[in-house]
């Protein structure tokens, strides 16, 4: 099991990917969704126990403004690729996937089927963000499915009764529907819980299509694309590229094959692909 080292309760920060991975498996139905919910393995359950008390409006402020002025350093797209790769623990080689494979697998199939080099170079880089867990972010700061906060929460969230411990839930002017938001404000309005999506936004906004950004920055954000919650923060123009995060979202969630994409002859592509549309080094 390829291990991204970040203190939580999930053996690595790609457990919770599998998870989704099972929730969202395409033969499942829907009225199986919360009976799935209440078997899930308890690290999962753990893990959102804390994610959903820890990611209040306030943790969300603050982080985004600790990062988005990206002045964490200047590194390029493959030494973030690197640095996220040495973090793996090879203590159970044969296993999963490491977190390079998941980023090839996806970009791959993204390019199977003809998509554009932007869309592909998407897939490669999506999760990179994940990086996080290098500035010793915890897990529940990391990765997690993404919601608003400064509303009330959705149902449609997974364990929202999880919701009671996060203080935010004694601010009644944060539990209204439209909380701190007005009625179709548009997402770039709207603050999401903290986590790889999110920051990644921030580092590879002005070197991407729109297109590219919304599948990094709502990636992770399932109660939106795949629940139809929140539409009512939504602008048309966010409906709209929506339909891009949904496009990609299968990538994510089914480009698991069992041949593994060598890199050692994927690479001089991807390493053109990354060359097109970034400088050797970006702020981070
Ligand atoms: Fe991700
Ligand atoms: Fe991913």
């Amino acid at each position: 099991m390829s291990t991204v080292a970040s203190p939580g309760p999930l053996a690595n920060v790609e457990q919770w990917d599998d998870f989704v991975k099972a929730r969202y498996r395409a033969d499942r139905k829907k009225e199986e969704f919360r009976i799935f919910d209440e078997s899930s393995p308890q690290v999962v359950k753990d893990f959102y126990r804390e994610n959903h008390a820890k990611q209040t409006r306030d943790f969300v402020l603050a982080k985004n403004a600790e990062y988005a002025p990206l002045n964490k350093g200047r590194m390029g797209i493959w030494d973030a690729m690197e640095k996220l790769e040495a973090l793996v623990d090879d203590s159970d080689p044969d296993t999963d996937l490491t977190q390079m494979q998941h980023n090839l697998q996806a970009a791959e199939a993204i390019r199977k089927e003809g998509h554009p080099r932007w869309m592909v170079l998407t897939g490669f880089i999506h999760d990179l963000g994940k990086v996080l867990c290098l500035y010793g972010e915890p897990q529940w700061a990391v990765v997690g499915d993404t919601f608003p906060v400064g509303c009330a929460w959705s149902d449609k969230i997974v364990f929202p009764e999880y919701f009671a411990a996060n203080p935010d839930s004694a601010k009644p002017e944060l539990q209204t529907k439209l909380g701190v938001y007005r009625e179709n404000c548009g997402m770039e309005n709207v603050n999401l819980s903290w986590g790889h999506d999110e920051y990644l936004y921030h580092v590879t906004r002005k070197y991407l299509p729109e297109p590219a950004q919304y599948m990094i920055r709502y990636h992770s954000f399932y109660p939106g694309h795949r629940e139809g919650a929140y539409d009512y923060l939504m602008s048309d123009h966010d409906r709209q590229m929506f339909e891009w995060v949904r496009t990609f979202n299968p990538f994510d969630l089914y480009s698991k094959s069992d041949d593994k994409p060598s890199l050692d002859k994927l690479r001089p592509y991807y390493e053109d692909l990354v060359a097109e549309f970034f400088p050797k080094q970006i702020d981070w």
